[in-house]
């Protein structure tokens, strides 16, 4: 018999590579010969043992960004999610319960049934393949299974999860438009994906900051479609929106930075009366204690937070990719075998460099082009 192979964060940095039995399945279950696994902050984070609040813990195979082809699959589930055996597939991280407030409302990211892919379920679960650090994926009954097309290359086609992320905050929590004006804080991987939205929602200003080390970043962002970007350790970030925008400000600010607080204050003065803060970052422990509340209220400012998308954005951003995806590639910096994962995740959190920015780091198990 055939087995998988994966890698195993067994304990905080340590990968080992494990064999598993590809499972059984019935009539309403699949399994997914991976292709791909895209890789972001929270894996980094995970890989450090910070996440020991979510899911099962330690022994787990991570990978929560995962694509790949249907191997085997019950007839019940391939008329549910309408695919067959070699079907190019994308699969959502979270398994929702369909039951819940949230799932019933359809806003089935919130659902709190602790159920998904390389960041929930540890080995001890079984059938055990519950990440996409792996050969061979099991597909629960309640995947969320998204089709994708044959000719576009493994690395960018990994692009879809951080790109529906893009979508979801820019386009439908940020409403940005047909001439919108937007500031994006933050110039990573999730970051110039949404200047990408951005420009293909048909935004008119795009503006993105980032510190002196984001050079090569905000070059990227000018590439991609952002009509002025802010170095905010050389200049102040707020006179120069002030200056960009003719004193109008902006509609929208999207902060995806990491840990900074201070792009929150400064979104309270770039943004316009009656505007939209679209709070994205995950700050960790720091802690905003000078927050301007009079001023949002006195200028009816909307904050709003966004964690994750969803089945539209899903399906956006995959049409995006199918459309534009070679202007893309650019973000695609890196791409390592199932095998070398400690290295995927130790360049995609600055840990190693080989001289080259790491902007979207793929883990490619079965890719192609
Ligand atoms: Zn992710
Ligand atoms: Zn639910």
């Amino acid at each position: 018999m055939p087995k998988a192979l994966a890698a195993v964060l067994e304990s905080p940095r340590n990968f080992q590579l494990r064999e598993f039995a590809i499972p059984e399945i019935g009539e309403d279950d699949a399994v997914l010969r991976v292709e791909a696994c895209g890789l972001c902050g929270t894996d980094y984070e995970q890989w450090l043992g910070h996440l020991k609040d979510w899911g099962g813990g330690m022994p787990i195979i991570p990978g929560h960004e995962v694509m790949g082809f249907i191997e085997r699959i019950g007839p019940q589930a391939a008329k549910l999610w309408n695919v067959k055996e070699g079907d190019r597939v994308a699969i959502e991280p979270v398994i929702p319960c369909g039951h819940c407030e949230d799932c019933v409302q359809g806003a089935y990211t919130r659902c709190r049934s602790d159920k998904g892919y390389g960041l929930y379920q540890n080995i001890h679960v079984a059938p055990s393949l519950w990440g996409g650090y792996a050969t061979h994926l099991y597909l629960h009954p309640r995947t969320m299974v998204h089709k994708l097309p044959s000719q576009v290359p493994t690395d960018v086609m990994t692009l879809f999860n951080p790109l529906s992320n893009a979508i979801r905050w820019v386009y439908e929590a940020g409403g940005v438009g047909l001439g919108s004006s937007v500031v994006i804080a933050g110039p990573g991987q999730r970051g110039l994906l949404a200047v990408a939205a951005a420009k293909r929602a048909g935004a008119a200003t795009i503006i993105v900051t980032g510190t002196t080390r984001d050079g090569a970043r905000l070059q990227l962002a000018e590439r991609l479609g952002a009509t002025a970007t802010i170095d905010v350790q050389a200049e102040d970030p707020v006179e120069r929106v002030m200056a960009l925008t003719g004193g109008k400000l902006v509609d929208v600010v999207l902060d995806v930075s990491a840990g900074a607080v201070a792009p929150v204050v400064q979104a309270i003065d770039m943004v316009k009366r009656g505007g939209r803060i679209v709070l994205a970052g995950l700050k960790g422990q720091n802690k905003l204690n000078d927050f301007p509340v009079d001023k949002v209220v006195f200028r009816e400012i909307e904050l709003v937070g966004v964690l994750s998308a969803g089945w539209r954005p899903t399906e956006l951003a995959i049409q995006m990719i199918g459309e534009s995806g070679a202007e893309l590639r650019a973000l695609c910096s890196h791409s390592f075998p199932l095998e070398q994962a400690t290295d995927a995740v130790r360049s995609l959190g600055r840990e190693s460099s080989d001289g080259r920015e790491a902007v979207h780091v793929t883990l490619c198990v079965n890719g192609i082009g």
